[in-house]
């Protein structure tokens, strides 16, 4: 079969679009701080009302609106004086967050009243994810606002996390609000994600830097994406495009729909996207949704640690049904206790999935590479009996699979 042309490729995306945001019940909006904060340095309130418009009219349509917003750093920067060239030291950009998060917050606010509404501050640390309990108070907190007809606001708390603010290196961390945003996404079951950016979606490398880039509309799966160089990054916020990219695929795996397009026009969602006069815009498809727990296990904030895992065991995880033994493990890294969520990569460092292990990394250190009898002997001390698995089958998320 003839593969796609562009005009049709793109119709078909609009088509998609349309439906996907007809169909959503609860939508996140995700707005970057290039898109909160104008060249002049203060809260874009032209844009955001445009944001907070197309809020209000979802929400009379039926619909329940969050909104994860970044900007603090930025307008207090420039609440405290502080030009945009310098750099910033992590105790300065959390002062900085701490005075803009009251501006951000009271722009929101001002616009939703003014429009018949209400927006309530929600800040969130990377903890709250990962703790279960902390967790489900916060999913309950935000659907009782969502039935009062609320828009939440929400934020990292910057003051109290630094993963926001830090640059985590190599670690596939939940360091920025894309992630945030799709952690949002996925747990608060959300249909849709829409991720507003200086970007009008995902292209095969940097249209910044290389003019000749090729825009995808629609991404049905992340196969099509294997090509796709992140160059480049904003100045302010933490994201770049490789942070959007994993968004989406951390939202795909909770079954949420991404759409990513560009914020920084004059209306951003008016049109909305795949409406006639619409700017660009990418729609990454959801996979099934998974079972909540799962979803829980694959986007608690980051991992505690990491296991490296043999060729075998990682064509055998691969498959999808199969749990991870002793035998399989190569190398252990970090301090975790039984019941930690981790990384499960290849020995080269490629992420495979995550899992929730069954024995601690001291425990594990003791019995990788062994099989089954020898490894239970290893860590079995007072006829207690342990699991064979490391991972089981039904405590593992594979992002390939
Ligand atoms: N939480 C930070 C802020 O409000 C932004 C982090 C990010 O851009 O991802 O400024």
């Amino acid at each position: 079969m003839a593969a796609p042309g562009k005009s049709e490729e793109k119709s078909t995306a609009e088509a998609q679009l349309r439906d996907t945001l007809l169909r959503a019940k609860r939508v996140v909006v995700k707005l970057g701080s290039r898109v909160v904060i104008g060249d002049d340095g203060k809260a874009a309130t032209g844009r955001l009302a445009s944001v907070v418009e197309a809020c209000m009219a979802w929400r009379r349509a039926g619909k329940e609106v969050l909104i994860v917003s970044s900007g603090a750093v930025g307008l207090g920067r420039r609440v405290l004086g502080m030009s945009a060239s310098r750099k910033l030291s992590l105790r300065e950009k959390q002062a900085c967050a701490a005075v803009g998060q009251a501006h951000l917050v009271q722009a929101y606010h001002a616009l939703f009243e003014k429009r018949g509404g209400t927006a309530a501050q929600v800040l969130l640390t990377a903890d709250d994810f990962a703790d279960r309990g902390h967790y489900l108070n916060l999913k309950d907190t935000l659907d009782t606002l969502l039935a009062m007809g609320v828009v939440p606001v929400i934020n990292e708390n910057d003051t109290v996390s630094v993963a926001e603010l830090e640059t985590r290196g190599k670690t596939r961390s939940f360091g920025d609000n894309d992630s945030l945003s799709a952690l949002v996404a996925g747990k608060s079951g959300a249909q849709l994600l829409l991720i507003l950016t200086d970007v009008d979606g995902i292209y095969d490398d940097n249209p910044r830097l290389n003019p000749g880039a090729r825009h995808h509309p629609l991404i049905p799966d992340f196969e099509t994406l294997t090509g796709v160089r992140n160059r480049g990054k904003s100045t302010e916020g933490r994201g770049g495009m490789a942070s959007k990219v994993h968004a989406a695929r951390v939202a795909a795996i909770c079954g949420v729909a991404t759409v990513i397009t560009s914020g920084c026009v004059e209306r951003p969602l008016s049109p909305l996207p795949g409406e006639p006069g619409a700017g660009k815009a990418t729609l990454v498809s959801p996979k099934r949704r998974i079972a909540e727990k799962k979803a829980w296990i694959a986007h608690s904030s980051g991992y505690a640690g990491v296991l490296r895992v043999n060729p075998g065991a990682a064509a055998a995880l691969a498959r999808g049904d199969r749990s991870l033994l002793p035998v399989g493990v190569v190398a252990v890294e970090g301090r975790f206790a039984a019941g930690a969520v981790v990384s499960l990569q290849t020995e080269e460092g490629a992420e495979l999935g995550r899992g929730k292990v069954n024995y601690s990394a001291e425990e594990l250190k003791r019995v990788k590479g062994l099989k089954g009898k020898e490894a239970l002997a290893a860590v079995e001390s007072g006829g207690v009996k342990r699991k064979e698995e490391v991972v089981h089958r039904d405590d593992l998320v594979m992002f390939q699979a």
